[in-house]
C-alpha cells in the first residue's frame, strides 16, 4: 500500500463503488482481484483508490491525465468501425505491475504525480463529438480501476450516440463485471501471455482471472472484443505457448476473435530486452492460423499481417497502414467476392445530437486536442 500526502485535494474526491468497511477502519476493495484492504490514509496497488476516514474514495474520477483523439486501429480494434476516429482516456495508475509497461509515465504515477484535468462525464461525449469522433475509449491505464467514471461517461454518451470502448488488461472481479461492460459496445484485452509463470512475474498478477474474464465476456455480453498478445523475446514468444494461447482461444471463444500480435519496445524495467522481430510476429500469425484462427493480426510493425482477409475466398477487405486504412471493401459487413458475412461492428450509430454544445470548445482550448 502507498502512503498518501496529498488528500488536500478533496475536490478530486469521488467516492468508490466496489468495496466494504472492515474493522479499525479499514477497508476491502473488491472491484479487481487483488483485493486490496486498505488502512485510512492509504492507497490501493493501484494507486488512485484510497481510504480516506474510513471509505474508499476514487480519485480517478473526472480525473484524466491522458486525452487525445486516436484512430480506432490503434486501440487496436480492426472489426469495429474502421477507419473511424476514436475519443481516447487514461488517468494514473494501474491494477497490474508489468516491468514492459508502454505507458508507464502515466500507469506508474500517483494521481499528485501526473498533471490531470477536470472533464466531468457529461463533458466527455461532448468533447468527442466536436473532434468528430464515433467512439470514446477508456485507455492507456487500466480504465477497471476508473470504472465509477467509465460507467457515468459511458451513461452520457449513450444519449449521444457514441459508443464505448475498453482497452483493458482484464483483470477485474465478477463483482464488478457487469457493472462496468454491460455499458461497453467493444474491447480490447490484452492477454500478455499463456504462462502463470510470465503474469506472476512479469506482471505481478495472475493468469487465470483474465481468461475468466474473456469466458465471460464471450459467454454473458454482446460486447465485441478483440485480444492482444504483446510479444516480448525470450518471455512470452516460444511457438509452443503461441499454441497453447491460439487453441485456449479457439476451444473456448471460438474463432472468429481477433488476435492481435503486437511488437515490444524496450521500455519501464524491460529495457535490456530487444525489439520483437518482425519475424516473430510472423511466425505467431502463422501458428494461429494454422490453430483455426480465422483473424490474426501483426500490429507496431508495417505489415501485410495488419490487412483483413475474407476467410472463405481470400480476397483482401480491408487494407491498412500501421493505423490507417487505406482501403475497404466491405458490403455491409460482407466479403463483396463471395458474400461471407465477417464478424464485427461495421455500422455507426445514428447520431442524435449536433456536433457542439456552446462554450465546450472555449472551456477545454488548453487541451490542444
Ligand atoms: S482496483 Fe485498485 S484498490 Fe481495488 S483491489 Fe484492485 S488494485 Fe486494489
Amino acid at each position: 500500500m502507498t502512503q498518501l500526502n496529498v488528500l488536500q485535494k478533496t475536490e478530486t474526491l469521488h467516492e468508490a463503488r466496489w468495496w466494504e468497511p472492515e474493522a479499525n477502519g479499514r477497508v476491502h476493495c473488491y472491484l479487481c482481484p487483488r483485493h486490496c484492504h486498505i488502512n485510512p490514509g492509504q492507497a490501493g496497488f493501484c494507486f488512485i483508490r484510497i481510504n480516506e476516514g474510513g471509505k474508499l474514495y476514487s480519485l480517478g474520477y473526472g480525473a484524466p491525465a491522458a486525452l487525445q483523439i486516436d484512430p480506432i486501429e490503434k486501440k487496436p480494434l480492426n472489426h469495429f468501425l474502421p477507419g473511424t476516429r476514436v475519443f481516447s482516456m487514461g488517468t494514473a495508475g494501474c491494477n497490474m505491475g508489468c516491468f514492459f509497461c508502454q505507458n508507464w509515465d502515466i500507469s506508474k504515477s500517483r494521481h499528485d504525480q501526473v498533471h490531470s484535468q477536470r472533464v466531468p462525464p457529461e463533458d466527455v461525449p461532448l468533447l468527442a463529438l466536436e473532434h468528430g469522433c464515433d467512439s470514446l475509449a477508456f485507455t492507456y491505464n487500466e480504465p477497471t480501476i476508473w470504472g465509477e467514471y467509465v460507467i457515468d461517461i459511458c451513461r452520457a454518451a449513450k444519449k449521444f450516440g457514441l459508443k464505448t470502448v475498453m482497452v483493458s488488461n482484464g483483470y477485474i472481479t465478477r463483482e464488478a463485471f457487469h457493472d462496468i461492460y454491460d455499458h461497453i459496445d467493444a474491447a480490447n484485452i490484452d492477454l500478455k501471455a499463456f504462462t502463470e509463470n510470465f503474469y506472476g512475474k512479469i506482471t505481478l498478477t495472475h493468469l487465470q482471472p483474465v481468461l475468466e474474464t474473456l469466458l465471460w465476456l464471450k459467454n454473458e455480453t454482446k460486447v465485441w472484443f478483440e485480444i492482444t498478445n504483446l510479444m516480448i523475446p525470450t518471455l512470452n514468444d516460444d511457438p509452443t505457448e503461441t499454441r497453447k494461447l491460439a487453441e485456449w482461444i479457439l476451444t473456448h471463444l471460438g474463432p472468429d476473435v481477433p488476435l492481435h500480435f503486437t511488437a515490444f519496445h524496450p521500455d519501464f524495467k524491460l529495457r535490456d530486452k530487444p525489439r520483437t522481430p518482425p519475424e516473430t510476429l510472423h511466425r505467431a500469425r502463422q501458428i494461429a492460423r494454422e490453430v483455426g484462427l480465422r483473424y490474426v493480426y501483426e500490429g507496431n510493425i508495417y505489415s501485410d499481417g495488419a490487412h483483413t482477409s475474407c476467410p472463405s475466398c481470400a480476397s483482401l477487405l480491408i487494407r491498412r497502414s500501421w493505423h490507417d486504412v487505406t482501403e475497404n471493401r466491405l458490403k455491409h459487413g460482407r466479403c463483396p467476392e463471395c458474400g461471407t458475412e465477417i464478424p464485427g461492428v461495421w455500422e455507426k450509430n445514428a447520431r442524435v445530437s449536433a456536433r457542439s454544445a456552446p462554450g465546450t470548445s472555449e472551456k477545454y482550448s488548453h487541451l490542444n486536442l
